[in-house]
């Protein structure tokens, strides 16, 4: 299962020649295990004569015979020449993508590990609470707590020799003190739980009125962590509470990248803190500027790189601005600003859309 520390030993691999990164998008609701062979096969030919041979034949020997397509996602490392390879079947979707580096591209498992890398789910009734632990949208662990029956309570209604009025109010007030001590303690295996396996991301499940007792149960340390609630049955089995969380999650996702476009626009268009295009990006990262890149979905453009000093621009130029190095064409000078702004230690978030005709902009430290 992939995991921090997977990503950390990737991230610390130094290879003595070209590595094959791929990434490629395998959910099952979208195309077929057909189509998604064929893609693989035009993608694999953009590394034709940049890595070696044996990459490529490792990664088709691997899709065509090992592979069991279960994920939405697969991502693969190969430089068989140094006997590294990896390949991770991930249950989230990841971007089509190949890369060939002397490091492993990672940046796009650093982004899906910092939204879907650790997050938990705790449905709840009145009584009790089951508790999922997710790792990149797979189950990792998972704990139950029960506590007394309210229906025992209610049952002894009617029952009352004292008459019916009284009787029922009695009893509702024991049913409800009930509730309250059950969710109590809820709350406090939850706590526990969230202690032992650190999630980023707490989900609440459960009827809208437990949901929201339970919350008010929570340390103020936890309720922060809470990004969203949805109905859902104590019954409920592991593989919906799964997709319910995912796709909850996945709307957040959005909901905050189209905020986040909304604040580069924004900021932009007053001259503030923000930048839009190609051309204004580049230089703002050159310069140290950019915080956070975003970039849309799929956006490549062709541009130059100073071969001395990194700089990157659309401009055809002879010699560098900067420290007059030589300036080469490149293939593409988005996916190169990428890799500057994370190791000038920004971050980057990949946009589905709506980056209006910029494709690319930035928000600036300063
Ligand atoms: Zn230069």
């Amino acid at each position: 299962m992939f995991d921090e520390k997977s990503l950390r030993e990737l991230a610390a691999f130094e290879a003595k020649g070209p590595i094959l990164s791929l990434y490629l998008n395998v959910d099952p609701t979208q195309h077929s295990a057909d189509e998604y062979r064929l893609e693989l096969r035009e993608m694999l030919k953009q590394a034709e004569g940049l890595v070696d041979e044996a990459d490529i034949n490792a990664v088709k020997r691997y899709v065509d015979l090992e592979y069991n397509w279960s994920g939405r996602g697969l991502v693969i490392f190969s430089r068989q020449a140094e006997q590294f390879w990896r390949a991770l079947s991930l249950a989230v979707p990841v971007r089509n993508g190949l890369t060939v580096a002397g490091k492993p591209y990672i940046s796009p498992l650093v982004e899906l590990d910092g939204f879907y890398g650790r997050y938990a789910v705790a449905l709840v009734d009145r009584q009790g609470g089951r508790f999922f632990l997710f790792q990149m949208g797979e189950l990792v662990t998972q704990e139950g707590t029960v506590g007394e029956d309210v229906r025992r309570v209610r049952k002894g209604r009617g029952s009352s020799v004292v008459g019916m009025r009284g009787g029922s109010q009695a009893s509702g007030r024991k049913e409800a003190a009930v509730v309250q001590r059950n969710l109590r303690d809820i709350a406090a295996a939850l706590v526990a739980f969230c202690q032992q396996h650190q999630p980023r991301h707490l989900l609440l499940a459960g009827a809208d009125p437990t949901v929201a007792q339970l919350r008010e149960f929570l340390p103020v340390k936890l309720q922060e962590i809470v990004v969203g609630t949805f109905n859902a049955d104590m019954l409920s089995g592991e593989a919906q509470i799964r997709d319910e969380a995912f796709a909850m999650l996945k709307a957040l996702e959005e909901k905050r990248h189209r905020e986040l476009v909304d604040a580069v626009v924004t900021a932009a268009a007053k001259g503030l803190n923000g930048v839009v295009g190609l051309d204004e990006t580049l230089s703002a990262t050159h310069e140290g500027r950019t915080q956070v890149l975003v970039i849309e979905q799929g956006y490549h453009a062709p541009g130059y790189r100073c071969q001395s000093c990194g700089y990157l621009t659309t401009q055809k130029l002879e010699r560098c601005v900067f420290c007059q190095g030589r300036v080469v064409e490149i293939a593409d000078a988005a996916e190169a600003v990428i890799g500057q702004v994370i190791e000038k230690g920004g971050t980057v978030e990949v946009v589905e859309n709506g980056m209006l005709n910029a494709h690319i902009g930035a928000l600036l430290r300063y």
